[in-house]
Formats: structure tokens, sequence, C-alpha cells
């Protein structure tokens, strides 16, 4: 029988930060620290990195996002702890208010439970379109050893019982009940391996070894292995004679991505054809799925640049933004709680980024709810649709002194969408870079965290100027000349 579940796209994404390892290892009295791990702002975490990823997925698959049947996520923290993560999540990326799915969360293995779920939707044929999103931002105990390989990211594949670039085919799952990463209820931060050469010998390589040869039998030719330490993930290579797996890159660049992982790692090798084998470790459990792709897969190729995006940050930074290192004094409540009726009946055209679209006139008016008739004509006939996520910057603004716990630098702008619509947002990062004229493209951030409630909105992110075309439009210039 052959197996119906195709993979037609796929998207991947990383937060703005890269921490040093050299950095933690010095906050420590440790000497070295090797490489770097990916850390979020306080405007990113699981759930915009979701956005991010699902979003470039969906571009890459050419499909209208109201015909995804559901939404499968696995992440090891779900933003609401206990709330409405997959639905905000769904709302965001623009999937209908009839779609389905699962929210798969508790450890690291739950990216891949999350696409095997989906893949077992769509072969049951209860989803002809679904989409599968992992994402994590691991918050590791301050000084334990993985501290410095702690990473974030996220990754999301379309799959489909139509034809696509690759399939889904065997898997394989071990389990072995041990206290792998853990932490308690209640805890805030992940719990150190108790032992760490007892894991390794006993529980964590002959777990790999056994699955791994189940999986090798079937003519692999590239690897993605979990590598928790920095050297973990070389040792079950080695241990199973598969060279250097791809997803060393990704480590390399983002560190430990946690539940994102397996799958972001599998998109390093989903480029060109070939045979993947795609393992997923954590809370005890071990799944590996092969993935065959008969051509590059639609969005694989766009994994190289995030890798090689992101700034420099300091441990100092990355402790702020995990909430360990909390100023003193009082912060500024918003004036509308999340609860509240305002941001509730808002939640669609925020989390949607809709605007309503002038039925007389054509005119776009932003945001809906604070204008009952039109900014152009004067008429109260609207359609609700999404607006453009692409503009230049008209005018900005940045402050320079922020109440907490919103943080100066703030940069304010008034953007010129594509479709003609006008909005003022914020702008992700310190606007070093924003310009009149600036190109912007509008992504999901979390703007608070308020009364232990996260909120989130979108953000105008300004787009790196290609070297290339900066030169060309240099050598245009006459004043250049
Ligand atoms: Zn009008």
């Amino acid at each position: 029988m052959t197996n119906p579940v195709q993979i037609i796209a796929v998207g991947a994404a990383a937060p703005a930060w890269r921490l040093p390892a050299s950095e933690v290892a010095a906050a420590w009295g440790r000497k070295g620290g090797r490489g770097q791990a990916a850390a979020c702002p306080p405007d990113e975490d699981v759930l915009t990195l979701a956005a991010d990823a699902a979003l470039r997925a969906l571009a890459a698959s050419g499909l209208q996002t109201d015909i995804v049947d559901g939404l499968w996520w696995g992440t090891t923290r779900p933003p609401f702890a206990e709330g409405p993560s997959h639905a905000f999540l769904a709302a965001a990326v623009g999937l209908s208010a009839k779609s389905g799915g699962t929210l798969c969360a508790g450890s690291a293995h739950a990216g891949l439970d999350a696409l095997v779920s989906a893949a077992d939707a769509v072969a049951a044929g209860s989803a002809r379109v679904a989409l599968v999103v992992a994402s994590d931002a691991v918050i590791p105990g301050p000084g334990t050893a993985f501290e410095e390989r702690s990473g974030a990211g996220a990754v999301a594949f379309v799959l489909t019982n139509d034809d696509g670039a690759a399939a889904i085919g065997a898997r394989v799952t071990r389990t072995h009940p041990y206290l792998d990463r853990y932490r308690g209820d209640q805890e805030e931060q992940t719990r150190d391996i108790y032992d760490g050469r007892l894991f390794r010998e006993e529980v964590f390589l002959p777990v790999m070894r056994d699955l791994g040869q189940q999986l090798a039998a079937l003519d692999i030719t590239a690897w993605s292995l979990p590598d928790p330490d920095g050297r973990l993930g070389a040792a079950a290579a080695k241990q199973l004679g598969a060279g250097t797996p791809a997803s060393t890159g990704v480590y390399a660049a983002l560190g430990d991505t946690g539940a994102a992982a397996a799958m972001l790692g599998a998109v390093a090798a989903l480029d060109a054809a070939g045979r993947v084998a795609v393992v997923g470790y954590g809370g005890g459990r071990a799944t590996g799925v092969v993935i065959t792709a008969d051509r590059a897969v639609p969005g694989a190729a766009g994994l190289g640049d995030i890798l090689a995006t992101g700034r420099p940050t300091t441990y100092a930074e990355v402790l702020r933004a995990r909430n360990v290192l909390v100023p003193n004094g009082e912060t500024v409540a918003m004036a509308v709680p999340p609860q509240s009726a305002q941001l509730v009946r808002g939640a669609d055209e925020i989390l949607g980024l809709l605007g309503a679209r002038c039925v007389d006139c054509g005119t776009i008016n932003t945001p809906p709810t604070i204008h009952p008739h039109c900014i152009s004509c004067g008429s109260s006939k609207f359609v609700l649709e999404p607006i453009a996520r692409h503009g230049v910057v008209h005018t900005y603004v940045i402050n320079q002194t922020m109440p907490a716990p919103f943080q100066a630098p703030l940069p304010l702008a008034v953007i010129d969408l594509d479709d003609g619509a006008r909005v003022m947002l914020q702008v992700a990062g310190d606007g070093a870079t924003l310009e009149i004229g600036s190109e912007v493209d509008l992504v999901l951030r979390r703007y608070a965290v308020e009364r232990g409630v996260p909120v989130y909105g979108y953000k105008a992110a300004v787009r790196p100027v290609d070297p290339a075309d900066a030169a060309e439009a240099a050598s245009d210039s006459p004043q250049e000349a």
C-alpha cells in the first residue's frame, strides 16, 4: 500500500538574538564555551516563532489558509499554560474558525507527536490539508550544564493527500521511563539531567542505537538527530555510521531547539531529493519518521538565511527577557486588561490583522472596531479582510524612555501598506536601521505579559537591505557620481 501523506511545503523561523556560549560560561566562572544558541527577545516566544514559521510554509505552499483543515502544534510549554494557545495561533495564521487539530506539549517529544498525529489525520481522511508546527524556546535553570546549548526556533510542514515534493513513510518509537529533561509542576525552570553519564550510556545512546538501526535499514541518505548537549548527536551518528547529521548546522546556529529540533534538522536536508530519518527525543520517548523527498521541498531553501541572521546578545539581556533578572519598582498596568470586552471583541482583527474595506469607495479602514464610518467617504458598509503584510515607512518616532514593563528604545512607525491601508505599529528591535521609506514586513510579536497573560499583536520588521541592491542604488544615484 502506498502512503498517501505528502509534504507540499515547509517553513522555518528563529528569534532575533544569538547568545554566545562563552558569555554563559564566563558568568559561571567556567573557561571556554563553544558556539552560540538562539534566544528570544521580550517580544518573541513559542507562539510568535510558530506563526513566523507557519506563515512561511503556507506562503511556500501557495494554498489559501482557509482551506487548511487543522493545526497540529508541538511545543514543550504553550504560552498560555492553561488556556487558548492553539486557538490564538490558528487565528494568527489565518485558519478558519472551523479548523481542528491538536496541541501537543509536555516534553521535547511534542514536535514528533504533532507530526505523526497530523500524518495520521491526513492518512485517515479526516483532514485533507494539515498544518504541523513545532516551536520551542528552551528555558534552562541558570547554571545548568545544558544552559549554553538551550536554543529557540520553529518549523512548519504543510501536509496533504495530494501530490507533494516529499512523502512521510515508516515510523519507529521507543520508550524508556527516565527523568531526562525535567520540570516539576509550578517550577519555572528546567532542571539539569541528574547523572549525565548514566543518561548517555544507559538511556540515550542505547535508545538511539536501537531506533537508528531500524531506520538505517531503509537506505537513509540524511539524518536529523537529537543533540541535547552538543556532543550526543555526534556520538549517536557515529554508532549508526551516519556521517555528519543534516541537523548539525541547525544546532550550530540555533542550539537545541527542543520540540522543534527534529523537524528543523530535517528541513536542512529537504532542499534536495533524498531519504531523511527524522528523530525526536524527550520525556523518555524517541520517535523516528522517514521522509522521502523526490525533489526539493518548497520553502526548504529559505533555512540558510534564517540560520545566518540574528544579532549577538548578552547573558544579562537574555536573563532579563526570561524574567530571571527583574527590575525593582512598580510596573504600569495596561489601561485595558487582556480579558476585557474591548480586547475579546477585537481578537480576530488583531490576530488576523484585518482591515475594514469600504464597500462604497474601497478605502481600507484600520483598526476596524474604532472606525464605524469610512475615513474617506463616511459610509458604514464594510467587508473585513486581511490587510497586506508588507509596506513602507511613512514616518516614525523612537521613544527613548518607557515605563516598565515596556523597554526603551521603542520605535513607533506609520506605515503605508501595499493595499493602500495606513497603520501605526511598534517596530521590532531598537529602530537603528529605521528610515522614512524603509521596507517593512508585518510580523506577530508579543507586546507584553499583562496580569500573567501574554498579549500579542503585529509589529513592523525592517527588511534587511540586500547588499547587491544597495550597491546598485548607490551607483544609480547622481549624488554619488
Ligand atoms: Zn469609503
